[in-house]
């Protein structure tokens, strides 16, 4: 069980987060949403263990992956290499099965710079389930591609998702992603920022 319990933090004077309190179980997928500028990436970079200059603990798994807004490749190694130098323990074959499967079959040698936006983002979500993470983190990984760009990402991550079953937090300011993507929403609001929680998906009704 992944936990996070905030207490308070703030930047020097400004207090951006009030209580925040939430659990994450195995398997599970949850969506982080509110408005730009809410405290958003500060708890993902709080439950990542980023930072760590804040009241309160959180616990998570130790085998854990993080998807950023931007690819944040290794320009000066080849996509084979960027997912076993992050990924410890990783085969060369287990690696170009985990290219395949974001549609990068034979693209191993390939340098990022050599690779498209989108595929560089699909580089990047390769090496993030490639290790099997117990928890992934993602910080609003679609944000400013455009619509068909988009679909094909959300649909991938659906897939890997589904194949791969991490305990997820995804932070996202768009509600059309988070109920397509979550089992549940939290929801950031006011200043300092707490939490509303509510369900998106209720088992046996439609
Ligand atoms: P979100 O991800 O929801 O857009 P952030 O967590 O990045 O929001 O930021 C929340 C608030 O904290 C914003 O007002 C932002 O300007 C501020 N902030 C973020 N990082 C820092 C920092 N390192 N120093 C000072 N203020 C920061
Ligand atoms: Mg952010």
């Amino acid at each position: 069980m992944i936990r996070v319990d905030i207490l308070s933090k703030r930047y020097g004077r400004v207090p951006v987060l009030g209580p925040v309190h939430f659990r994450i179980a195995p398997g599970e997928t949850v969506a982080l949403l509110g408005p730009s500028g809410i405290g958003k990436s500060t708890i993902l970079r709080i439950l990542a263990g980023i930072d760590t200059d804040f009241e309160g603990c959180v616990s998570r798994p130790e085998h854990m992956a993080i998807v950023f807004q931007e690819p944040t490749l290794l320009p000066w190694r080849s996509a084979l290499r960027n997912l076993t130098l992050a990924n410890a323990g990783l085969s060369e074959a287990a690696a170009r099965e985990a290219l395949a499967r974001v549609g990068l079959k034979g693209r191993g040698e390939a340098f990022p710079g050599q690779l498209s936006l989108g595929q560089q983002r699909r580089l990047a979500l390769a090496r993030a389930f490639a290790g099997r993470p117990e928890l992934l983190i993602m910080d609003e990984p679609f944000v400013s591609l455009d619509a068909k760009t988009a679909e094909t990402m959300i649909a991938l991550t659906e897939t890997l998702i589904a194949e791969t079953r991490p305990a997820t937090l995804f932070v996202t300011h768009a509600r059309a992603e988070a109920e397509r993507l979550a089992d549940r929403i939290l929801e950031l609001r006011g200043e300092p920022a707490t939490l509303s929680p509510h369900l998106v998906q209720t088992e046996g009704y439609d």
